[in-house]
């Protein structure tokens, strides 16, 4: 892949239409986008702003930035993780090697149970969260963003995703009321949450060869298998729930294509009840209440 030449692009807009125009000729799906985010991320200007402020000129440095990003673009690098960041549900999070990153699809997961965490605050004066298989933190983080009482303990496997989500935290100003550990699910845990929520890995392992090169190679393989049948994190927390829940509390859970009946059965099989089924922006079945 060549790298594209920026040493003429004088001004923030001539820049753009390099990468632009690169992307185009490497006919990736999506090339004016990429172009876009890429240079306004770099160029550290909202994407909206890139045509007024396109005439100012190019920072030194900038244009070797821009050129870099661009090569690692067009080697199958997905946008946000050159850019070390994606926003979720109106917050801004930083990736690392150890997150997944954060999909418009998880977002219904925090719509899903929105009303029920205000409601819980409203009632109790509080709401406790358990959010299991954390990566950047986003379902937590988001919940307690938009509800001021709420708190949330974040689970995962990885130290590293650990240190993202509590970083992530500091830097939005919700550290007093999250807080991350590594951990097994819900093992070894004592207290009781009002709800409990989780995005966990639901491929089945012969699946993940099928993903796209975008997810496969810079996507954590520990936040994507979900073992033989998809559903290995399921059975685990159907497992653990019931004894970590307060009685009105509730499990909602992001699944995968198809895996509806299954994951209910296990949970109906574990003695809980559905209480929802959410679909996502493209009309996908993405979110199980229980
Ligand atoms: N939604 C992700 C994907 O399609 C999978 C995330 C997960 O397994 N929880 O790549």
């Amino acid at each position: 892949m060549i790298r594209p030449d920026l040493s003429g692009a004088q001004t923030i807009g001539e820049a753009w239409i390099v990468l632009r125009s690169a992307f185009r000729a490497a006919c990736l799906e999506t090339a004016d986008l990429d172009a876009r985010l890429l240079t306004a991320g770099i160029v550290g200007l909202e994407a909206h702003r890139l045509v007024t402020g396109g005439d100012a000129p190019l920072a030194t440095g900038l244009g070797e930035r821009l050129a870099q990003a661009a090569f690692d673009r067009l080697n199958g690098m997905p946008v946000h993780r050159i850019l070390g960041a994606r926003d979720f549900y109106g917050l801004k999070l930083e990736l690392s090697s150890a997150t997944l990153e954060p999909r418009p699809d998880t977002e219904c997961l925090v719509d899903a149970v929105l009303d029920f965490v205000q409601a819980t605050c409203a009632a109790r004066g509080h709401c406790r969260i358990a959010d299991l298989g954390i990566g950047t933190g986003a379902i937590g983080l988001a919940l307690l963003a938009e509800c001021p009482d709420a708190q949330c303990l974040g689970i995962d496997l990885s130290e590293e995703a650990v240190t993202t989500a509590s970083e992530n935290a500091r830097r939005l100003g919700l550290s007093d009321r999250y807080r991350a550990k590594t951990g097994d699910w819900l093992s070894g845990l004592k207290e009781r949450f009002d709800l409990i929520v989780s995005n966990p890995p639901y491929i089945p392992t012969a699946d993940l060869a099928g993903l796209s090169r975008e997810v496969r190679e810079h996507d954590p393989e520990l936040a994507l298998d979900g073992g033989a049948d998809g559903l290995a994190a399921y059975r685990i927390i159907a497992a653990q729930a019931a004894d970590r829940l307060e009685s009105a509390g509730e499990v909602a859970l992001e699944i995968g294509i198809g895996q509806k009946d299954e994951v209910s059965a296990l949970f109906i099989e574990a003695g809980f009840e559905r209480s929802g089924v959410f679909a996502d922006l493209g009309g996908v079945e993405r979110v199980l209440c229980f």
